[in-house]
């Protein structure tokens, strides 16, 4: 039988809008001493805006519209905050055929037979495609059509409100804090930077595995860990961890993999949510004994 302090907990938890998806995730949530998080969509609001277009050399402005409607048009079915954020920016959209999703990279396909792919630079390197990327601190979107690098989108997206409080909560808690996110380096430093994540505990330019793989060393380290995501990028690692708090309005596969879903609507949700659930699992094991 399930203990009545499981029931309670769970029953608590859900109230508050986190949902623990049975005693043992609530077992394993109470031994946990660090914790992986996502930056876009989890430590940010997730609803970034784009504040700059760069065309390359020798671009008309009609061919830039066209370039933008291209970048739309890939984005356009793309579950993604990035995505939304290009797709609202540019407004209308050409058709493209092919359309392949590339979690934590970006996005690919054709038209009008020639290729055209969007996302960061190393979506870009595997179409064959350099990119300088100065300094900014923005999250930056590249496009290149038929092998050429065409245009930059800058998005910015704000940390939320929630972020440094819980943070400060779950240093409390002891538990260790790291920034896990498939940007680039400046764009991770920049949010982790303000809240207080430094060093080494910010992992910049990981794939969907990369972050799964750091869940795993920490384990192989002796430590139990969590993870907190909201996107298909995240799923593998909500998967690894010993407790996974999937962002409920991110993708329906992160939801899926995490063992705990914080359901409140994204821009109203706390992220004082996962300490609050900490402090309660702990209790109710406390109880158990
Ligand atoms: P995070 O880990 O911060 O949630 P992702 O792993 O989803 O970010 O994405 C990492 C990077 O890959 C983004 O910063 C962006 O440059 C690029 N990227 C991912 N998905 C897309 C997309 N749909 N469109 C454009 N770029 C994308
Ligand atoms: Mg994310």
């Amino acid at each position: 039988a399930v203990p009545a302090a499981v029931t309670v907990a769970i029953g608590r938890a859900a109230q508050r809008g986190t949902l623990i998806k049975g005693g043992e995730a609530l077992e394993r949530l109470a031994r946990v001493d660090v914790i992986g998080l996502d930056k876009t969509g989890t430590l940010t609001v997730g609803e970034p805006r784009i504040v700059g277009v760069r065309f390359a050399d020798g671009i008309s402005e009609a061919e830039g519209q066209r370039f933008l409607e291209i970048a739309a048009g890939l984005e356009a079915r793309v579950n993604h905050p990035l995505a939304r954020a290009v797709v609202r920016y540019v407004g209308g959209s050409v058709d493209i055929d092919d359309v392949a999703v590339e979690p934590g990279m970006g996005v690919s396909g054709s038209v009008g037979g020639l290729r055209v792919v969007l996302g960061n630079d190393a979506m870009l390197a595997e179409a064959g495609v350099r990119v300088a990327e100065p300094g900014a601190r923005a999250t930056l979107v590249h496009l290149a059509v038929d092998g050429k690098h065409v245009l930059t989108l800058q998005a910015e997206d704000v940390v939320r409100d929630s972020a440094a409080l819980a943070l400060g909560e779950l240093r409390g808690l002891g538990v260790a804090v790291h920034m896990l996110t498939g940007d680039r380096v400046e764009a991770a430093a920049s949010v982790a930077g303000e809240l207080g994540i430094v060093g080494d505990a910010v992992h910049a330019g990981l794939l969907p595995a990369g972050k799964m793989e750091f869940i795993r060393a920490m384990q192989g380290a002796g430590h139990r860990v969590a993870m907190a995501g909201d996107g298909t990028n995240d799923a593998a690692a909500l998967a690894q961890a010993d407790a996974g708090f999937a962002i409920g309005s991110g993708t329906d596969l992160a939801r899926e993999a995490g063992d705990i879903v914080l359901m409140s609507p994204s821009g109203s949700l706390a992220l004082t949510a996962i300490p609050d659930a900490i402090r309660l699992a702990r209790r109710a094991v406390r109880t158990m004994k």
